[in-house]
């Protein structure tokens, strides 16, 4: 059964205005679980409204979308923050970690957001998740006394301490030196790898989308390729 099902999924800006446009004309594709998925297209294709929708941040005109097989379209505004804190976790381009807070603290954060306190169980499980990305020793450290690197590690803790089935990553190594982007895509390898969890990746790095399980591609708003890789076991 797939975790994601996006189906004719259209998008209109400015509906009923004389700058009408219509930036997703139709995208259909399924992510099964444990998948590692690259999102790739030049810039304006749709990537970002793309990513928007599938992380409930913003509505489609028509299409569906559903996350294990519960449909995303019908439901109201506050079910639908329930089913983004719930099913998917977010890393970006630039980290996002709050500087006044400790990267221990940063990783508590999606609970905090979701249950309004953070138990011991959930601090142990912060702890435990910042030792899975290699920051153990770094846990007290404040995002600015961090690397660009790390601060990404610090982010992809923080996306999956709740244990969402799907994390969404905007251009995750897209402000990286080459050293550190292939460090952190070699971390989100292994922990989706380790936890089975699916990864879609948005990159502008032909080199990290080779190393994906599968690429798809957007032109101008259009789903243009959908191709397994051989590198992960494909038959191709
Ligand atoms: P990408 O992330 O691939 O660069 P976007 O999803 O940001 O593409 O943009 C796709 C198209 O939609 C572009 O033509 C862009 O100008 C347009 N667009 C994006 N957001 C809006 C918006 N809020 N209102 C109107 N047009 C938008
Ligand atoms: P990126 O491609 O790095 O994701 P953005 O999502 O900020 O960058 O913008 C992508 C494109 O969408 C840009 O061309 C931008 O001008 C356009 N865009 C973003 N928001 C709007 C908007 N509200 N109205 C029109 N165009 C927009």
């Amino acid at each position: 059964p797939a975790l994601l099902e996006l189906t004719a999924v259209c998008k209109r800006y400015n509906v009923g205005q004389p700058n009408e446009a219509e930036v997703l004309h139709g995208v259909s594709f399924n992510i099964a679980p444990g998948e590692l998925v690259a999102l790739i297209g030049p810039s304006g294709s749709g990537k970002s409204t793309l990513l928007n929708i599938l992380g409930l941040l913003e509505r489609m005109t028509s299409g569906s979308y559903r996350i294990e097989g519960q449909e995303m379209v019908d439901i109201d505004d506050e079910a639908l923050t329930l089913q983004r804190r719930t099913k998917l976790g977010f890393v970006f381009q630039f980290h996002h970690l709050l500087p006044a807070f400790t990267a221990l603290e940063n990783v508590t954060l999606p609970a905090l957001m979701r249950e309004g306190r953070v138990t011991s169980r959930q601090l142990e499980r912060a702890r435990a998740m910042l030792d899975a990305v290699g920051l153990g020793h770094a846990m007290d450290k404040r995002p600015g006394e961090l690397s660009g690197g790390m601060q990404q590690r610090v982010a992809i803790a923080r996306a999956m301490v709740l244990e969402p089935p799907m994390v969404l990553a905007d251009e995750p190594t897209g402000n990286l030196d080459t050293a550190s982007s292939d460090e952190v895509f070699a971390l989100m390898r292994r922990m989706h790898a380790e936890r089975n969890t699916s990864f879609l990746v948005v990159t502008h790095d032909p080199r990290l989308a080779a190393r994906c399980d599968r690429v798809l591609e957007l032109v101008d708003g259009r789903l243009v390729r959908d191709q397994v890789s051989g590198a992960a076991g494909g038959s191709s």
